[in-house]
């Protein structure tokens, strides 16, 4: 080959792009309400704000079955729940099908799984993983690995962060897919050492909905489990006078050094007050933020490392949570409703080398886009049974504004008993929201634009009969296109019908 060949050679190769890295930090059960750069009242995350300054922010996205294992195997997936067969925490998730991981690492990518995983069966399509057994332990956590399980020392969200960079430090060449799955801020809500001193004297204002009577909402909602003033457990969820699991003796020390004072204070407010309700909710909110903080010191160290060592002008840098969650809003704890708070998720993505400006993105998305979305960034066309759309132009800003006009959710879990959250499916629009509790055979109809807190169900007569229509017709369309189970497809079409032909 002569000098001139060479050189071309040369060139063609550096003409090439080489694919982005790609770090994805999965949190557990982190509200959008509990992030700062989503307006935030409770808490500042200035790590995860800085990734939205550089990139891009989705307002509007949702996790079709807002429940741990669920929204873990759509993430993979690219597939609704009945696709993917995780309706549920109990199942088990068929390691054998067609994950973004796999296809990754079929184009030469390197990847890697280190942290909460909650898919019962073994990890596939990783090179690498360190994956807590189900949901893991906040303090001195255990791991399974190929190689067998061990303990290591120390708080979770900080191993996590630890053995995730050290990953990173030890990669081979190729680009890669890491998966940094958090524990935090899931229940129950154990602080680590570092977080204690947190807002020891903060009062946490109070949402709107917090003392609600649920007139409005559908019958069930009174009675769910999953509220501050009758199911949250003081020990064993809000920690006063416990020590957390599997702590040694230094750690357990320490915290009640720190915690028997607040411990003390909680017991003689509640007794001052008598308001058991407002008394949890100060307890609940400043325990689920000290985690949050804690994730948020992780989002900081991964991206001062990535920084450090030259990798964030071709990394691309995702933040999100496997579902939404309440923090008092109708008075709870906890998820599984589709109701805003739990069903709308945090989702934002820092592109390699930063937008250099930040942008809100308003379109709806799902996290049925999060595989779609991996396999466009690696230049993979995704396979023609993923259901989401690639969020890639919405980052860039070059799609249309609406790239979605409807988001669909379907919670299935009807053997937990400890929440009893009844079953449903429903769609969301830009304005409104649908949701119809196919057990009970109760509708609701909300007006996001008039009523963000969703308190008064318009059904049936608060909107017009071509509004109803309207989103009677987007339900059982996005059931026939993502090929919901036959019986459910004809279940609720016959209530579909019923409902039209009464307004
Ligand atoms: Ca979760």
């Amino acid at each position: 080959m002569g000098p001139v060949f060479y050189l071309a050679a040369i060139a063609a190769s550096f003409a090439v792009p080489k694919p982005p890295n790609i770090v994805m930090i999965f949190s557990d059960d982190h509200a959008r309400q509990a992030i700062s750069c989503y307006g935030s009242r409770l808490v500042s995350t200035p790590n995860i704000d800085q990734l939205a300054k550089e990139g891009a922010r989705f307002d509007r996205h949702y996790t079709t079955n807002p429940l741990c294992a669920p929204s873990r195997a759509t993430l993979l997936t690219g597939r609704s729940s009945h696709s993917n067969g995780i309706r549920d925490n109990a199942s088990e998730f068929d390691g054998t099908q067609v994950t973004f991981p796999k296809l990754l690492q079929s184009a030469g990518y390197q990847t890697a799984v280190i942290g909460k995983w909650h898919l019962t069966s073994k990890p596939t399509g990783f090179d690498h993983w360190e994956v807590l057994p189900g949901q893991g332990s906040y303090y001195n956590p255990e791991f399974l690995t190929p190689r067998g399980s061990l303990v290591r020392h120390g708080y979770v969200t900080e191993v996590i962060t630890q053995r995730a960079l050290a990953w990173i430090a030890n990669r081979g060449p190729q680009p890669f897919f890491l998966l940094v799955g958090h524990k935090a801020p899931h229940r129950n809500w154990v602080p680590g050492l570092n977080q204690l001193h947190l807002f020891a004297d903060k009062t946490f204002p109070e949402p709107a909905t917090l003392r609600t009577d649920y007139d409005g909402l559908v019958s069930e909602a009174k009675n769910v489990h999953m509220r501050l003033d009758r199911d949250i457990r003081s020990a064993e969820d809000l920690m006063v006078d416990t020590v957390p699991p599997r702590a040694d003796k230094t750690q357990i020390q320490v915290w009640e050094r720190i915690m028997q004072p607040q411990d003390e204070e909680y017991k003689k407010s509640l007794a001052r007050s008598g308001d058991l309700l407002g008394t949890n909710y100060q307890r609940y909110v400043r325990e689920y933020t000290r985690c949050v903080a804690g994730v948020d010191e992780s989002v900081g160290e991964i991206l001062r490392f990535l920084r450090k060592y030259r990798l964030l002008d071709n990394t691309v840098v995702v933040y999100s949570s496997d579902q939404g969650f309440f923090i008092g809003e109708n008075g709870w704890y906890d998820k599984r409703w589709f109701y805003e708070p739990s069903a709308g998720t945090p989702l934002i993505v820092r592109p390699a080398s930063g937008l250099g400006h930040s942008r809100s993105v308003k379109s709806l998305t799902s996290n049925l886009d999060f595989a779609p979305t991996f396999l466009d960034l690696a230049g993979i066309k995704p396979p023609d049974t993923m259901q989401g759309r690639s969020l890639v132009p919405l980052v860039k800003g070059v799609a249309p504004s609406v790239n979605r006009d409807v988001v669909y959710g379907h919670f299935y879990e009807s053997n937990d008993p400890d929440h009893k959250v009844p079953r449903y499916v429903a769609v969301c629009t830009s304005r409104h929201k649908l949701i119809y509790y196919y057990d009970l055979q109760e509708w609701e109809l909300f007006d996001l634009a008039q009523d963000a807190a969703e308190t008064q169900n318009l059904w049936p007569d608060g909107v017009s009969r071509a509004v109803r229509v309207e989103l009677l017709n987007r339900l059982t369309s996005q059931q026939r296109v993502l090929r919901e189970d036959q019986a459910l497809i004809r279940q609720v079409e016959r209530a579909v019908q019923e409902a039209v032909k009464s307004s």
